[in-house]
């Protein structure tokens, strides 16, 4: 996800709300078309696809589908000012738990394309960012990727760079909301729920995924005392990716 820390303002939205409302929702199942050999899932930062989707990696990765993740930055803008770690630490300690926890999803086979573009200003590289995701889609079958109205600037550069790319290869595109959850509320008009479709997750899917976040410890921990280095992933927050079911739309 990255910055701006999700769950440390007022208005966030407690997932006891969602939980009270997805339910009630008669939303189609999101159900992968048996042909598809190989997906890939674009996250703006790493975290992004685990947070979003990653019961829905698991699940593709259990039925024989190869899951590609395209990396579009390595996160290193999550913690400005520091005293622990260097953005570039960040960013080889966040590349590396993104591994641990693809891995933790993923017992099939899997790859990882990293684009490498400076995280919080994606919007500024949106053009060759739409080139690169392109070549990424080459020989896939479908794509997943943070939405383009998501309301962080990166994950909506994604998202718009990837619906694109999606279109001019021919691929289909199905965008995952993450920050959503925090600012949106039950039934809000600004997201299109009327394309959402749900993927619901076993239990060991969900224990798979509670594994993979808990990867992320730059995240969901504290890196030291100071403000800086304040966690950026509260359990609030992360209670949004603990529900049993993940949610698509188009
Ligand atoms: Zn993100």
């Amino acid at each position: 996800m990255s910055a701006p820390a999700a769950g440390h303002t007022p208005d966030a939205t407690p997932e006891e709300d969602w939980a009270g409302w997805l339910p009630g929702q008669d939303w189609p199942a999101w159900v992968p078309d048996p042909t598809w050999r190989r997906v890939a899932v674009c996250a703006a930062h790493p975290d992004d696809e685990v947070l979003g989707v990653g019961g829905t990696l698991a699940l593709l990765s259990g039925a024989g589908v190869e899951v590609e993740l395209v990396a579009v930055t390595d996160g290193d803008a999550s913690h400005p000012g520091s005293t622990v770690l260097s953005p570039a630490q960040l960013a080889v300690a966040r590349v590396a738990e993104s591994g641990h926890a693809l891995r933790a999803l993923c017992a099939g086979s899997t790859r990882t394309t990293r684009l490498g573009l400076p995280d919080g200003r994606v919007a500024e590289h949106e053009a060759g960012l739409g080139v690169a995701l392109a070549a990424a889609f080459a020989g896939v079958d479908a794509v997943l990727t943070t939405w383009s109205g998501d309301g962080h600037p990166d994950h909506e550069a994604v998202g718009r760079a990837a619906v694109a790319a999606g279109a001019r290869a021919g691929v289909p595109v199905w965008q995952y909301p993450v920050w959503t959850w925090h600012w949106a509320v039950p039934g809000d008009p600004r997201v299109p729920w009327e394309r959402a479709h749900r993927v619901d997750l076993p239990p060991s899917v969900q224990d798979a995924k509670a594994a993979a976040i808990a990867c992320f410890r730059t995240q969901v921990a504290p890196l030291g005392p100071d403000p800086a280095d304040a966690v950026v992933l509260p359990p609030e927050f992360l209670a949004h990716s603990a529900r049993p079911t993940e949610v698509l739309w188009t």
